[in-house]
């Protein structure tokens, strides 16, 4: 069971302008926690700093200040314990096609994790995870979809590999950064679909990164609203949005008027 904690995360990049520098807070004093179960949405406009969340979480950035804390421990920054950070905490990225290596077949991608996460397993127990990820993300005929390159996929299919990858490590959170948005709308109810059921059957703690009010609503336990950096609103999915307090939630949910409706024409 894993938890993981964000404490008054900070972070400012400076960019330079002329002769000055210029201090910008991409993420100004961000607290959360990801429960295993649970889904938390992190809402907001383009440049409201949540991938900047994630890469935090990711410990790909070090925070300005504030900390994160894995079960109830400040995370550990290097060696070992960072090793085994990687693997409790994995992403899904926005774009699959980015994420996976056009000259290498699914299997590839999968063995690679397997092999990192779980060294020492024969051949035979590395093919039978692969075959048993593929199965875990619905991509079947599993012996057919191991052996073919990304570009034999559709796109659906891609970032289903691509959460694969992730749950071969054995995670217990996942952060899902804008996972269905480079999608066609008609198959991303499907991936979505899919990371709900992970969550609930394997008891993941899931941060799901979107400017979609409606999935967020749909697919939440909990939904934050970030603005410039900071969150502005929170609480249970519902309530954010059928009560909004905030100017600018307000202005989110009036751009999606109906999430039921929206929710009905992704399904089709
Ligand atoms: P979002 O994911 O919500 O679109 P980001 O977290 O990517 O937002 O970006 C938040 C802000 O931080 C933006 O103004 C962006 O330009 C800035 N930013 C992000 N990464 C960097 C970086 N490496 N250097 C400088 N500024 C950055
Ligand atoms: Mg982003």
């Amino acid at each position: 069971m894993t938890v993981l904690e964000a404490r008054n995360l900070v972070k400012e990049y400076h960019l330079r302008q002329g002769l000055r520098t210029k201090a910008l807070r991409a993420v100004d004093d961000v607290s959360f926690t990801l429960e295993p179960g649970r889904t938390v949405a992190l809402v907001g406009q383009s440049g409201s700093g949540k991938s900047t969340i994630a890469k935090l979480l990711l410990q790909l950035e070090r925070p300005t200040s504030g900390e994160i804390r894995l079960n109830g421990e400040p995370v550990e920054r290097r060696g070992a314990g960072l090793v085994r950070y990687r693997r409790t905490v994995q992403m899904v990225f926005q774009d699959p096609f980015a994420s996976l290596n056009p000259f290498h077949t699914v299997e590839h991608h999968l063995e690679r994790p397997i092999r990192l996460h779980h060294p020492g397993l024969s051949r035979t127990e590395v093919h039978r995870r692969v075959l048993r990820l593929l199965e875990r993300v619905r991509l079947t005929p599993v012996e057919n979809v191991a052996a073919r390159r990304p570009h034999e996929l559709s796109g659906g299919q891609r970032q289903r590999v691509a959460i694969a990858r992730a749950l071969a490590p054995e995670p217990g959170i996942l952060i899902a950064d804008e996972p269905v948005s480079m999608l066609d709308v008609s198959i991303r109810l499907g991936v979505l679909n899919l990371l709900a059921t992970l969550q609930r059957e394997e008891a993941l703690g899931v941060l799901y990164i979107t400017h979609d009010l409606a999935t967020a609503r749909h697919f939440s336990d909990e939904i934050l609203v970030m603005y410039r950096g900071r969150i502005v609103e929170r609480g249970p999915a519902d309530d954010v949005i059928l009560n909004p307090q905030d100017e600018y939630t307000k202005t989110l949910a009036e751009a999606a008027p109906n999430p039921e409706r929206r929710i009905g024409e992704l399904r089709g």
